[in-house]
């Protein structure tokens, strides 16, 4: 039961009733406002340059970041699972400053001078490593492409405290699925976490394409971001974790597994078969899926 719900329900109940304490409601006393439930979302990110366009896949998330407004679901902090930070052992950071790296080579200069001063969040951070005995709390590391390219569209104040977790490059898919099975509670305490990878990545059979501009998608490349789709529909996660089962159409669409394993992280917070809405989908350049998706 949210804020308004509770003030509700009070409102409709017998005026005796109310005479209830205040310790009658521990877990309302506790909660106090902004706790509503966040979602948790999967970024396709693409290319860094995406950070200076105003295309239909910016403009997707400048709106679903105003739409995050609109409900007054602000939140309290942003942790990004990014594809581009990739560690043995899962790590949080914890650090109040927060560098933004520019984690890419031959793109225009105008690239390398932006910036995205949000702060980290110390105690937020640290919360979400007691979370697992997984995590282990480091000061190294900032926010990377696949999470400031996002975070300029999504919320350009950078107002909000933003850290990432780092993906533990050795081991199985089903370790990122339970790992994030056991940070669900982030998303109580207000904090949106945000995967940010892409669901087929496969840059080598992308770039010809890019230098010819033919943008026609590679049929296992729309296959694969298909089922994948048609999985998350079915709240069938435990398939995604084992998407090497379809053959030759997950193998080229996932030749490494850096950009697919942050979107383990955002279905395993899901709770149960929570609604999934699809919030932006294409294959660009033969072999890139932007597909982006929130839980809840
Ligand atoms: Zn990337």
């Amino acid at each position: 039961m949210d804020r308004m719900e509770f003030l509700k329900a009070m409102a409709m109940l017998p005026l005796a009733t109310c005479n209830m304490k205040l310790q009658d409601f521990p877990k309302l006393v506790e909660k106090g406002p902004n706790t509503s439930k966040m979602p948790a979302l999967f970024v396709g990110h693409g290319s860094p340059m995406n950070a200076l366009e105003d295309n239909t896949f910016t403009r997707s998330l400048k709106q679903l970041g105003a739409e995050f407004k609109k409900e007054g679901k602000t939140p309290s902090a942003i942790m990004v699972v990014s594809a581009h930070w990739l560690t043995r052992g899962s790590f949080v950071n914890v650090s109040e400053k927060q560098k933004t790296i520019h984690d890419f080579g031959g793109f225009p200069q105008e690239l390398f001078d932006m910036q995205y001063p949000a702060n980290g969040s110390p105690q937020k951070a640290k919360e979400t490593a007691l979370l697992s005995h997984l995590l282990h709390e480091t000061n190294e590391w900032g926010l990377d492409h696949g999470a400031w390219t996002i975070l300029v569209h999504l919320f350009p104040e950078a107002n909000i405290p933003v850290f990432q977790m780092s993906i533990d490059y050795y081991q199985p898919m089903q370790y990122h699925l339970d790992l994030a099975a056991q940070l669900r509670a982030l998303r109580e305490k207000g904090v949106l976490v945000i995967g940010s990878g892409n669901i087929v990545h496969n840059l080598r059979m992308s770039i010809p394409k890019l230098q010819t501009g033919d943008n026609k998608p590679y049929d296992w490349a729309t296959e694969f971001d298909t089922w994948v789709a048609s999985r998350i529909s079915a709240g069938d996660y435990a398939s995604l974790a084992n998407y090497e089962q379809i053959g030759s159409a997950g193998k080229l669409s996932v030749p490494t597994t850096d950009h697919y394993i942050p979107m383990l992280y955002t279905l395993g917070l899901a709770d149960g078969k929570e609604e999934v809405k699809q919030v932006y989908e294409s294959v660009e350049y033969g072999g890139l899926s932007m597909r982006t998706f929130q839980v809840g």
